[in-house]
């Protein structure tokens, strides 16, 4: 029997960000147990067709988090990356909008202007309506009927390919914020307004995919990563994982979903995690250039399977190509290179929260501390991953 102060499940950036804390704090009592070949998680690169390819999806690193930013410097130092502004795009009425559309109304021909500030004008938000409490009713109670339509009830059907009145609204931090007022003033000034919650300069690896900064952050733990680790169960009285690894601490960065699989819980808790929902995601690599100087573009139309498009060329160096992403349930037999993401969103449906809360108190009361995208059920970004869990590595440590 081994035993270890921490065992890790998952070497995604949660997992890592973990284990690197821990490190510089001076402690080497853990393991981080990945079921993959390779560490990273979603935030993994691959080489197609001569240049990296983030298989989990467009990956970018914001700029905003100090603290997760100094981590990742250390093992990627910040001459390794470019810097860029954001430009994302929709594809509306057979012409290309930035994003977020109702800040940029003004890139419109006059009279699409004008449908689209009529529709919002009559929005309930602006009529003082009460805040509808599910996602679809609130599309249409901020933005109005015309782009609930044309953009974002298609879009997020797409997204999510769930009905979006199981959605609740507690999640609206991710959507940019751009108010009535900063509408029409984006429509007088002809200037984009409002605030976008992430990503509006962001950094790129400049010879590599966004993988390789988790990739050495992987290797710098040496043989306290074991990847390609196949979980069996875990004794949760005495913290025992697959009968050789005692843990006093079990860091959960894994969906709560395969749990029931490993491990004998209450009634309670299981239908709990029974009640949580995700989302899995295809990539798929095309090897043609898209004409357009956007890094990203959001392709509402449901005659297309793929609701989001990377333009690879515009933010790769050196790299041609582009690679979409796909809803698994939407998605098609493959016609080229694809990367299958079983698990790509925890889904904020109703009631989530409660669920979730549950869940984490009563792993939390047992030594395991769920962190990270899994652990927390919210689809947070890779920065914000990496702080919270600096921050839970600095609380255990203290504890
Ligand atoms: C389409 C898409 C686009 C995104 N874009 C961005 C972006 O632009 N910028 C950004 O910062 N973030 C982005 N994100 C979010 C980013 O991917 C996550 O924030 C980040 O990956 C969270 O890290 P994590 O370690 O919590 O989870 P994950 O990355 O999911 O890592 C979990 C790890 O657990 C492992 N695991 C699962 N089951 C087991 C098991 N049984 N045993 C052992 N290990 C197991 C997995 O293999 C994985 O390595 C995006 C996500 C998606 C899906």
């Amino acid at each position: 029997m081994k035993t270890v102060r921490f065992c890790i499940l998952g070497a995604g950036p949660s997992g890592l960000a973990f284990a690197a804390a821990l490190k510089r704090a001076g402690c080497d009592s853990f393991l981080v147990l990945e079921k993959q070949a390779e560490a990273g998680g979603l935030c993994r690169s691959a080489m197609v067709d001569g240049s990296p390819l983030d298989v989990g999806g467009g990956h970018f690193l914001d700029l905003r988090r100090v603290r997760a930013l100094e981590l990742l410097f250390e093992f990627m130092p910040r001459d390794e990356w470019r810097e860029y502004r954001r430009i994302s795009t929709i594809r509306i009425r057979g012409v290309e909008i930035e994003h977020p559309l109702e800040g940029n109304l003004w890139q419109f021909a006059t009279s699409d202007q004008l449908d689209f500030l009529e529709s919002i004008a009559r929005a309930g938000c602006v009529r003082g309506e009460p805040e509808p409490a599910t996602f679809d009713s609130w599309i249409r109670w901020k933005l109005g009927d015309r782009i609930a339509e044309e953009y974002m009830l298609p879009y997020n059907r797409k997204l999510w390919s769930l009905p979006l009145s199981d959605l609740g609204i507690d999640w609206l931090h991710k959507l940019p914020s751009v108010s009535f007022r900063e509408v029409l003033l984006s429509v007088l000034q002809r200037k984009s307004q409002g605030t976008l919650p992430a990503h509006g300069r962001f950094l790129y690896p400049r010879a590599h995919g966004y993988g390789e900064v988790w990739r050495r952050i992987a290797q710098s733990l040496s043989d306290r990563f074991i990847p390609s680790y196949s979980l069996r169960s875990i004794d949760m009285e005495k913290r025992i994982i697959d009968g050789a690894i005692k843990a006093e601490f079990i860091v959960n960065t894994i969906p709560w979903t395969l749990w029931p699989r490993l491990t004998e819980l209450p009634e309670a808790i299981r239908n709990a995690v029974a009640s949580l929902v995700h989302t899995g995601v295809h990539v798929d690599y095309h090897p043609e250039n898209v004409a357009s100087a956007a890094h990203w573009i959001y392709e509402p139309r449901e005659s297309e399977g793929h609701h989001r498009l990377l333009l690879r060329h515009n933010f790769c160096e050196g790299a041609r190509g582009h690679w979409t992403e796909t809803n698994a349930r939407r998605s098609r037999a493959p016609d080229g290179t694809r990367f299958v993401n079983e698990f790509a969103y925890p889904v904020s449906t109703l009631g989530k929260s409660e669920a979730i809360g549950a869940i984490v108190d009563w792993f939390r009361g047992r030594g395991i501390i769920g962190i990270g995208r899994w652990g927390t059920w919210e689809h947070i970004n890779s920065d914000v991953a990496v702080d919270l869990a600096l921050k839970a590595a600095e609380e255990c440590l203290g504890s």
